[in-house]
């Protein structure tokens, strides 16, 4: 009997190093983040994005339907109108304010299902942690795409001879030759006459 409890006694801490032992020899599930980046989902809920039509003009009609749908009350949106002088996008209305608050979301993406117009998607974007509440609340300004080949950045005028409905056909595929960026008057921008005037 004393023999026996001598063995085990030896026994037990061996024992415990067998479960480390067995450890070392299995597949590492370590990740090497934030240097190796994991390729997510292609479907992934990440950070919002607001799109652009094929010339630059904004997708987004500032109707507030992503707001109501939010469950968290994470976006924050004003709508306004266009002008010939300042046009933000093909129709009647643009989101003149937009924001999400990142404190707040949960990225459940019931807003981008709400969204008639297909301004608003999500990216594969997961790194959205901050030290400061005030960082989180993202602007229009950071979540409008950025420009690709063919397109002019916001204001500037419809492409000559479209109306809203052809935006939506697909038959707009590029900024009209000659179209430049308005002033935007709305947001402080004082055109060239302007300031020479002041100057
Ligand atoms: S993903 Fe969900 S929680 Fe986040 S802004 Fe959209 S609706 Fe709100
Ligand atoms: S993102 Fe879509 S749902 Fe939200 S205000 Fe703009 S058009 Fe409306």
């Amino acid at each position: 009997m004393e023999r026996r409890r001598t063995v085990s006694d030896f026994q037990n801490p061996v024992a415990g190093f067998g479960v480390t032992f067995k450890a070392m020899f299995k597949k590492r599930l370590t990740e090497q983040y934030p240097e190796q980046q994991k390729t997510t989902a292609p479907r992934f809920h990440g950070r919002h994005q607001l799109n652009r039509h094929p010339d630059g003009l904004e997708k987004c009609v500032g109707c507030e339907l992503c707001a109501w749908a939010c469950p968290a009350d994470a976006i924050y949106v004003e709508g306004a109108d266009n002008t010939d002088e300042e046009r933000y996008s093909p129709g009647e209305r643009y989101g003149r304010v937009y924001q999400i608050n990142y404190a707040r979301c949960i990225l459940c993406g019931l807003c981008i299902e709400a969204c008639p117009t297909r301004a608003l998607t999500m990216t594969n974007e997961f790194e959205l942690a901050d030290s400061s509440r005030a960082n989180l609340i993202y602007t229009k300004e950071q979540l409008l795409a950025g420009l690709e080949e063919e397109m002019v950045d916001t204001p500037h005028a419809i492409f000559p001879g479209m109306d809203e409905q052809d935006y939506y056909r697909g038959l707009v595929t590029g900024a009209a030759p000659g179209t430049v960026r308005q002033t935007a008057t709305s947001k402080g921008e004082k055109d060239d006459a302007d300031e020479e005037v002041d100057a």
